[in-house]
């Protein structure tokens, strides 16, 4: 048998590439485990979506990768840094250059007295830029992101879509190479959300800065290139959207079950409460596919002592 090349994803290295991530948050009486053992890639250029219940981990992970909390243990590189093991100043350096960083609630993303050109400058004047170039910057940024009428106005003077728009048109004032959002259309109507997502992915596509969005969004598929779900702090499905043409141009939407490296995979819970699958199950190779059966039972006694039916 001829080997097979592997898919392009996998020649080159991730740009993320988190392996076995552990986040666990020590409070006094008790231990929080958000993250338990997470495997996450994303190419570079990807513009990407994290979904899943709330307390599955996804701003723990997205925190992470923002430089602005460390995981516990495990693997995670962003580019050529490993977020694990840098110092406390790269990692400054890390969150003002290579990452800009959208949060959910509009008031958190800009300052209340400045106008959205100001907001814009404020961050490539920190970087040293001039004033006369973080100008020029802040306009063409605004203008990618359909806001020059806006630039003049206060975050009060805007939608909520509008001073979203303009948090990431900040984000992106440095040029980082990647972009993070955490629920950025949260507060925000659907067709208010839309356009926030239509700006990402235009940026995406015109600079080849990286996306990683958490959302809430059930149309997100349609947006991005890959959603990614987050269950009990590790990814357990990923949706990918991919043009085919065999019979036609036209779009097909996969779901796949996420298998780590040892072999590990979720099966989602309507498909265990619906064969009454309980701690145990049966796994049969059958030709191109694996079957997966509840343990055979006896009688109902037996169930009872489960806890079920
Ligand atoms: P999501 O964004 O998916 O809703 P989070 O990442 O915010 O989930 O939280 C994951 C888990 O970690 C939750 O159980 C949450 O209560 C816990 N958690 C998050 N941040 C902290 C913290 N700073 N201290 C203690 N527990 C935390
Ligand atoms: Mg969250």
């Amino acid at each position: 048998m001829q080997p097979r090349s592997p898919a392009p994803s996998q020649t080159t290295a991730p740009y993320i590439h988190c392996e076995d991530l552990f986040k666990i948050y020590k409070t006094d009486e008790l231990e929080v485990v958000a993250l338990r053992g997470l495997d996450l890639r994303v190419a570079r250029g990807e513009m990407m979506a994290i979904v899943g219940a709330s307390g599955s981990g996804k701003s723990t992970l997205l925190n992470i990768l923002a430089g602005l909390d460390t995981p516990s243990a495990g693997r995670v590189t962003v580019g050529e840094r490993d977020l694990l093991t840098t110092t406390e100043d790269d990692l400054v350096r890390y969150r003002r250059t290579e990452v800009g960083f959208v949060w959910q609630q509009t008031g958190r993303n800009l300052i209340p007295y400045l106008t959205a050109e100001q907001n814009v400058e404020v961050p490539m004047i920190l970087e040293g830029r001039s004033r006369q170039d973080a100008q020029a910057r802040a306009a063409a940024l605004l203008a990618s992101v359909g806001l020059s009428e806006q630039r003049r106005r206060k975050p009060s003077e805007m939608s909520g879509g509008e001073q979203q728009r303009t948090a990431i048109a900040v984000a992106l004032a440095n040029d980082p190479p990647l972009l993070l959002a955490d629920e950025p259309t949260g507060e925000l109507d659907s067709v208010t959300a839309d356009e926030v997502f239509a700006v990402l992915r235009a940026l995406n596509r015109e600079t080849g800065v990286t996306v990683v969005v958490v959302t809430h969004d059930r149309q997100i598929v349609q947006r991005v290139d890959r959603v990614v779900a987050m269950r009990d702090g590790r990814t357990s499905a990923e949706i990918v959207r991919h043009v085919q043409f065999a019979r036609g141009p036209g779009e097909v939407i996969d779901e796949f079950a996420v298998v780590d490296r040892s072999g590990r995979l979720q099966i989602p819970r309507e498909m265990l409460e619906a064969l009454d699958i309980g701690p145990r199950a049966r796994l049969e190779l059958s030709g191109d596919h694996v079957e997966v059966r509840p343990e055979a039972k006896p009688d109902d006694a037996a169930r009872d002592t489960w806890g079920r039916r």
